[in-house]
C-alpha cells in the first residue's frame, strides 16, 4: 500500500474524483418476485429456487411489497426524492449467472433520487450526494473449480438469484480515500438501523464499487474513470482507493492516457488488477418490463414509512451530544457499535436520572475492551452496571475496584453488591477510621512532614501513597488527603 506520504505527495498535484456504488440485498425473508425462501447461507446449492428464480419460460413475477418499502425507508433516511409512480425495466445482457437473459430493474424512474449522506472524517463532517437508490434482483452465483477428471468446471448456484437487492449510486462527490471508507461505514451503519440490510461485507451483503480517475489540481474537467471492484472490507476500500490513486498518478506522470475498465482488488498483494475493459455506454437494451404492471407510491404508504423510520444515526449522535453531554468520540462509538449502544440505552432506562457521562465511559471503555477481548458473548446486566457507576460515583469503591468488579460480573453474572462485600471493596471514606490511619502514618513518615511544612507540596503524594498502602488501596483519597492537610495545617504547604 502507497505510504501516507507518498499519497499525500500525489495529491498536491492531482485531485482525486471518485464515485460509490453499493448493491446490499434487502432483508427480505423472500425473494424479490418469488416467494423462495432468502435464508441460503450454508445451505445446498440450487435448494432455495423455483421456475420464477430460474428463468424458467413462462414464470411469472410477483412483486415483493416489503423490499420496495426498504428502499422506500432508506431514501426517506436519506432525504431522496420517491416518485408517485415508477416501474420495472428490463436490462439485457448475457451472462451465466443471470438465467432469463435480463434483470428486472429500474432504468429512468428508481425508488430513490437525489439523497445525501454526511459523516464525520479526520479533516471534519463530508457530505456525498447520492445520485439514486433503486431496486433490481440479484444474480446466481457461479463456482469456479475442477470436475472429477480434473477439466476446469464451472458451476452455477441458483440460491442467491432473486435476492432483492438495492442499488445506491453518489455523485463524483468524494475527494480521498478515508472519505471513501467513511462513505461506505456511514451508509452501513444507515441500513442497518432503518432494517433495510444486515450489509456484512463478508457475506457480500453489501458490495462497495469505488471509480476512480484524476484530474490535475485546479481544473474542472474530469478524467478517465477506473471501476474497482472486490473490497471485502472498509479497510480495504480505503487501501484500494489510494493505491488506485497512486497507480494512475504514476501512469500520468509518465505521459500515458488510461482506459477505463474495471479492476479488481487483490487484499493479499495490496493491488488492483486488470479484470475487463469498459465501453464508454454498455447497451443493455432497457424497456418496461410487461411482465409486472407499473408501481404506485401514494403518499399515505410513503409517510407511512416515514414515520416509522425511528432516530438516524446522525440524529442520535447529536441527542448523546448535546441532550446527554456526550464526547463526539463517545456519541461515535456508541451510535457506531449496536451492543454497545444497545447496553448503554439499557443502563440509563434502568437508572433514570443516572449521569450519561460516566455510563458512555464505562461502556466505550471498560465494557468495549472486555467484549472485544472475549472470544464468547460478554453479558453485563444493565441494572448491574448502573448499579456500579452509582457506586463508583458516590466514593464507595474506587475507579480502579470498579474495573474489577464489572469484570467479576460479566464472568459470572453475580450481583455488583455482592462481589463489592465479597471482595471487601468498600473504600474507607469514614472520617473517624481513616484519621487514626493517617495519624499513623504521619507519625512513621517524619521527613515527608516536614517537607510539606517546608512548603514542598508534592510530599502529600508520597503520604497519600502511604495511607493507600496502609489501608490496601481502600482508602477514599480524597477524604485521605482533606485528613492530611488538616492535621498538617491548610497554609502549611502545597503550593
Ligand atoms: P456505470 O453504469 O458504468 O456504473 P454510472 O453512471 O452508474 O456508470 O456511474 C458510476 C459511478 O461513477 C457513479 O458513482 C459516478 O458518480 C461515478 N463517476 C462518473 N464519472 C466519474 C469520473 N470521471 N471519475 C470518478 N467517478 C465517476
Ligand atoms: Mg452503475
Ligand atoms: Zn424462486
Amino acid at each position: 500500500m502507497p505510504t501516507a506520504e507518498a499519497t499525500a505527495a500525489v495529491l498536491e498535484r492531482y485531485e482525486a474524483v471518485i464515485g460509490v456504488e453499493v448493491h446490499c440485498q434487502l432483508k427480505t425473508a423472500s425473494k424479490m418476485f418469488c416467494s423462495c425462501s432468502t435464508a441460503y447461507d450454508g445451505a445446498r446449492p440450487n435448494s432455495h429456487t423455483c421456475p420464477v428464480c430460474l428463468g424458467l419460460p413462462g414464470a411469472l413475477p410477483v412483486m415483493n411489497k416489503r423490499a420496495v418499502e426498504l428502499v422506500m425507508a432508506t431514501g426517506a433516511a436519506i432525504g431522496a426524492q420517491t416518485p408517485a409512480a415508477t416501474r420495472w425495466d428490463r436490462k439485457n445482457y448475457f451472462y451465466p449467472d443471470l438465467p432469463k437473459g435480463y434483470q428486472i430493474s429500474q432504468y429512468d424512474l428508481p425508488l430513490a433520487s437525489a439523497g445525501r449522506l454526511t459523516f464525520d472524517t479526520s479533516e471534519g463532517p463530508f457530505t456525498v450526494q447520492i445520485t439514486r437508490a433503486h431496486l433490481e434482483e440479484d444474480t446466481a452465483k457461479l463456482v469456479h473449480g475442477e470436475g472429477p477428471n480434473g477439466e476446469r468446471l464451472s458451476l452455477v448456484d441458483f440460491n442467491r438469484s432473486g435476492v432483492p437487492l438495492m442499488e445506491i449510486v453518489t455523485e463524483p462527490d468524494i475527494r480521498t480515500a478515508e472519505q471513501a471508507r467513511r462513505y461506505g461505514e456511514e451508509l452501513q451503519l444507515l441500513l442497518r438501523t432503518v432494517g433495510a440490510s444486515d450489509a456484512d461485507m463478508e457475506r457480500g451483503q453489501m458490495r462497495v464499487e469505488a471509480n476512480v480517475s484524476l484530474r490535475p489540481r485546479g481544473t474542472e474537467a474530469f478524467g478517465t474513470r477506473v471501476e474497482v471492484k472486490n473490497m471485502n472490507s472498509f479497510r480495504s476500500v480505503e487501501r484500494a482507493v489510494a493505491f488506485e490513486i497512486e497507480r494512475q498518478a504514476a501512469l500520468l506522470d509518465a505521459g500515458e492516457t488510461l482506459r477505463m475498465e474495471t479492476r479488481g482488488w487483490a487484499d493479499d498483494r495490496g493491488e488492483t488488477y486488470h479484470m475487463r475493459s469498459k465501453e464508454t455506454s454498455d447497451d443493455y437494451r432497457y424497456f418496461p418490463e410487461p411482465d409486472l404492471p407499473p408501481l404506485r407510491v401514494d403518499a399515505a404508504w410513503l409517510a407511512e414509512i416515514r414515520a416509522d423510520l425511528g432516530e438516524l444515526p446522525a440524529a442520535r449522535r447529536v441527542r448523546y451530544e448535546e441532550a446527554l453531554g456526550l464526547s463526539a468520540y463517545d456519541a461515535a462509538v456508541l451510535v457506531a457499535d449496536a451492543d454497545a449502544g444497545r447496553l448503554f440505552e439499557a443502563t440509563l432506562a434502568a437508572a433514570p436520572g443516572l449521569d450519561a457521562k460516566p455510563v458512555a465511559n464505562w461502556v466505550t471503555g471498560d465494557y468495549l475492551r472486555l467484549r472485544n477481548a472475549a472470544a464468547e458473548p460478554v453479558s453485563v446486566d444493565p441494572a448491574q452496571l448502573a448499579r456500579l457507576v452509582a457506586l463508583v460515583g458516590e466514593g464507595t469503591i474506587n475507579r480502579s475496584s470498579g474495573r474489577d468488579v464489572l469484570d467479576a460480573h460479566a464472568a459470572t453474572g453475580e450481583a455488583v453488591d455482592a462481589i463489592v462485600a465479597r471482595l471487601g471493596l468498600r473504600q474507607i471514606s469514614d472520617a473517624g477510621a481513616l484519621g487514626s490511619v493517617v495519624d499513623e502514618v504521619l507519625a512513621a513518615n517524619p521527613a515527608a512532614v516536614a517537607d510539606f511544612r517546608a512548603g514542598k507540596g508534592q510530599a502529600i503524594g508520597f503520604l497519600i501513597g502511604q495511607v493507600m498502602k496502609a489501608t490496601k488501596g481502600q482508602a477514599n483519597a480524597a477524604v485521605a488527603t482533606a485528613a492530611i492537610r488538616e492535621r498538617l495545617g491548610a497554609d502549611g504547604g502545597g503550593k
